[in-house]
């Protein structure tokens, strides 16, 4: 009653989806007011709840269970899809993500009659491969842009486009756009990539122990130009392009518009936690996250016990291999062109999204104060 649109973000409780799920719902947001529903499988956590969203738990990996439960959201004109999930390889990644959004499609697109629009979500990988392919193919030369070819390899980015254009051809007047942030900065949780929250944890760990936070990269990443993609400006674009008709069956990459280097975002990290820092020192070699950590699970427990956090279990928050992924290399850079000629504007202060998504982490106990 009384909706202009209605979204239905599929992986509402992740680093996106969650700040969907906040703007989504506010009376100022461009093509409101949105009615909003939301999907991930586990049960709706507490740090989420506040958003005015109808959750359901689903998996959408299970046709039947998203047949069942995405079906009767006849009134649905929105898709904003911020979900993903991984397998061993990118052939395997390819086989289960293109069946999770055939499963929500096939549900939507026959019984929700006034679907106009998916915004798909995908990243930076789509021009340098995925992970397994990291230093094996050749990448194209950065900064990336939307019009580059794609590479040779497999990539779920590609089948999930793939499948995306092959519905919305099939559907008049049902439009797509894709979105490629780089490095998310935000919030969740229940991510399962999220360097912000897996650097503070390392940060609490080294504060706990006594000792000087140490940065786990290599010299490239300490030494060079740097991008990310703040969660909110994510979502922001994703809504600007529900409304704006230039955005319609277009791909824009998102980042903050800005550049940082690790050295520097090093330094706010350490001041974050009152804690010292060491300069990376030349000739050092490069520390693997995933070995530094992998006995840290006891400690992160009494952390938490003595601050009284919320709840988590160290592996499920905090991903060492995915800092051991971005600070391994060198950072390849994003172009933010397409996406400023075709209207949208945002931006983010790169420095200052570090430390609001931190604020908001301790906000919620995810984080000692
Ligand atoms: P997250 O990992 O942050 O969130 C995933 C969400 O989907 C959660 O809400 C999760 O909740 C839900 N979910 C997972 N599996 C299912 C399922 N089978 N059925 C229903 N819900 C499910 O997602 P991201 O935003 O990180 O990822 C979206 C895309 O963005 C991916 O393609 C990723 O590669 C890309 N990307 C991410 C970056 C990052 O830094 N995070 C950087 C650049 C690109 P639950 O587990 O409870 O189901």
């Amino acid at each position: 009653r009384g909706f202009q649109n209605v979204g239905l973000v599929i992986g509402v409780t992740g680093i996106v989806g969650d700040s969907l799920a906040e703007i989504l719902p506010l009376s100022d947001t461009p093509g409101g007011p949105w009615k909003v529903y939301g999907v991930a499988r586990r049960p709706r956590p507490d740090w989420n709840a506040d958003h005015p969203v109808e959750y359901t738990q689903c998996d959408i990996s299970d046709s039947e269970d998203a047949l069942a439960k995405l079906s009767p959201l006849t009134d649905v004109t929105h898709v904003f899809y911020v979900t993903w999930t991984n397998r061993a390889t990118e052939i395997e990644n390819c086989e289960a993500n293109g069946t999770m959004l055939r499963n929500v499609l096939r549900a939507l697109i026959p019984n929700a009659p006034n679907l106009r629009h998916i915004c798909l979500q995908t990243g930076g990988k789509h021009y340098i491969g995925p992970f397994e392919a990291f230093g094996k193919i050749k990448p194209h030369d950065p900064p990336y842009h939307e019009d580059l070819p794609r590479l040779d390899a497999p990539n779920f980015y590609y089948t999930l486009e793939d499948i995306l254009f092959e519905e919305c051809e099939k559907k008049d007047d049902l439009t797509w756009s894709v979105h490629r942030p780089v490095i998310i900065f935000g919030f969740s949780p229940y991510s399962m990539m999220n360097i912000l929250g897996t650097l503070c944890i390392y940060a609490a760990i080294c504060k706990h122990e006594g000792i000087p936070l140490k940065f786990p990269g290599s010299k490239a990443a300490w030494d060079c130009y740097s991008d990310a993609s703040d969660a909110d400006l994510i979502a922001e674009q994703q809504i600007w392009a529900t409304v704006d008709p230039y955005a319609r069956n277009e791909a824009f990459n998102i980042t903050n518009g800005d550049l940082f280097k690790w050295k520097h975002l090093w330094k706010v990290l350490a001041e974050q936690f009152d804690m010292e820092y060491a300069e990376f020192e030349e000739g050092e070699e490069k520390q693997s996250m995933v070995e530094m950590m992998k006995d840290k699970g006891p400690v992160w427990e009494e952390i938490v016990r003595e601050k009284e956090l919320l709840p988590t279990k160290l592996e499920d928050v905090a991903q060492w291999w995915f800092i051991d992924l971005v600070l391994g290399g060198e950072s390849l850079l994003n172009c933010m062109n397409k996406s400023k000629e075709h209207g949208f504007l945002g931006f983010r202060n790169s420095r200052n999204s570090f430390v609001w998504w931190i604020d908001k982490m301790r906000g919620h106990k995810l984080i000692p104060p």
